[in-house]
């Protein structure tokens, strides 16, 4: 009996044991995680504004696994790749034939000095935990003015479009206030646009500009003064802030570094970007943000990933050659304020482009519309009984969808 262990049961490691239980009958699957709270995190940016409350985006971990699948509640401590072994932090020692590491992206602000001293949770927040996004719910419907900074400390970050959309939604949730006039928005970001990718950098600036937000690009902060009010730039450029919503580093989990041969300095895992095998052994894999592919760090990218991960882990299995089919596929709503939404979709090659998803009568690309808003609203749903299960959305493969794009463009 193949012997497979899942490190993370988020995203990718819920939906990959799912689907290895369907595509490998035979095979033991495990599934490790360090609690049992799995939270629908794109609906954390719902939830400052008053838009979702946080026991609507949260469930048990273990109930979202098919039956069959075991699952383990322990920290990892360390993985012996020569010794295909993990220990768990309580002691418990797993031998694997297989090993799926989804253990995420974690966030790693005490590594940013002062972002988690004097104001933390209060006049400096984030909302990109539950904690946070819960605390910046009760401190904005208190703010009656002032200036917010949405501020990104480095790349690469989860859901790289989610500090625009708060931006957006800032805009939004002020005006309804009757006190948008008070309140001064400002994003700063470490990238030279609004985005990574030209066109899509293009127009997200120009609603950025539309909506009155200030955009700050190239600053790197070094240092965040909560008793001042200050973010600090490594150029010693300086933000003033009322209150500054703040994405912290990310990073690997910290058992990677533990872990001789299997992560890089950033405590993510080399991976082969089409065929997602780590390049540490061949009988390890990875999926979701724990690889360092040069994808987006999306749900969406974990999602299409989930078909060929399991392929490629099945034919690793009877011994045969792996499928280098995965393009880097990832999809995003953007969320833009009263009730509307942009969709983007790219890949390794090709940027977001205007035009329409999945086929040329599909939805809006690039385009702000009230399709793309009830997309992302239903998106919810298929999170819990699509997506994690291990179903393909209709009609969607893994593979991006060329025939809607107003034009092929090429750049990495
Ligand atoms: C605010 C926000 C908004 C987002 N919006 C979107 C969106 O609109 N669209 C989209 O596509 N994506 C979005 N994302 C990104 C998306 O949620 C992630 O990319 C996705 O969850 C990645 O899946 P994963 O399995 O790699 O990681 P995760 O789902 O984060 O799972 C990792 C798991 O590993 C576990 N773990 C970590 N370390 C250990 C350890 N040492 N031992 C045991 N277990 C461990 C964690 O507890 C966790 O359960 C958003 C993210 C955030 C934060």
């Amino acid at each position: 009996m193949t012997r497979i262990v899942v490190l993370g049961g988020g995203t990718g490691g819920t939906l990959a044991a799912n689907r290895l239980r369907r595509a490998l009958p035979g095979a033991e699957v495990t599934v490790v995680d360090l609690d049992d709270v799995h939270v629908y995190q794109p609906g954390l940016l719902f939830v400052p504004f008053g838009l979702a409350r946080p026991e609507e985006i949260v469930r048990p971990r273990h109930q979202q696994l098919h039956a069959g699948i075991g699952y383990r509640q322990s920290a990892v401590d360390t993985v012996d790749i020569e010794r295909d072994e993990v220990h768990l932090a309580d002691g418990t020692l797993l031998g694997y034939d297989v090993l799926v590491v989804a253990t995420g992206a974690t966030l790693l602000p005490e590594e940013t000095e002062g972002l988690v001293g004097p104001g933390w949770m209060e006049s400096v927040s984030t909302f990109y935990t539950l904690d946070g996004a819960t605390a910046l719910e009760r401190t904005l419907s208190t703010f009656d003015g002032g200036k917010l900074v949405v501020n990104v400390v480095d790349m690469p970050i989860k859901c790289p479009v989610a500090p625009l959309e708060f931006c957006f939604l800032a805009d939004w949730y002020f005006r309804e206030r009757g006190i948008r006039d008070r309140v001064e928005l400002v994003y700063a970001t470490p990238l030279d646009a609004a985005f990574t990718k030209p066109v899509a950098a293009q127009r997200l600036a120009g609603l950025l500009g539309e909506k009155g937000v200030e955009l700050v690009t190239e600053f790197n902060t070094a240092s965040v003064d909560g008793s001042a009010g200050r973010l600090v730039g490594y150029d010693a450029r300086e933000i003033g802030f009322d209150l500054a919503v703040v994405v912290p580093l990310h990073g690997g989990a910290s058992y990677i570094g533990r872990s001789p041969g299997l992560g890089d300095e950033l405590n993510f895992v080399p991976t082969d970007e089409h065929t997602l095998q780590s390049k540490a052994r061949p009988n390890v894999f990875v999926i979701g943000d724990a690889a360092n592919v040069p994808a987006s760090k999306a749900g969406s990218v974990t999602h299409f990933e989930g078909d060929v991960i399991v392929e490629n882990i099945s034919r690793h299995v009877r011994g045969e050659p792996l499928d280098a089919r995965f393009d880097g596929h990832a999809n995003c709503f953007i969320e833009t304020g009263f009730h509307k939404a942009l969709l983007i979709d790219f890949n390794y090659d090709t940027e977001p482009l205007p035009g329409h998803f999945p086929t040329a009568v599909g939805l809006p690309l690039l385009k702000e519309s009230r399709l793309n808003h009830l997309g992302k609203l239903m998106f919810q749903w298929f999170y819990w009984h699509g997506l994690l299960p291990g179903r393909d959305l209709p009609g969607i493969g893994s593979a991006m969808p060329r025939s809607g794009k107003a034009r092929a463009g090429a750049q990495r």
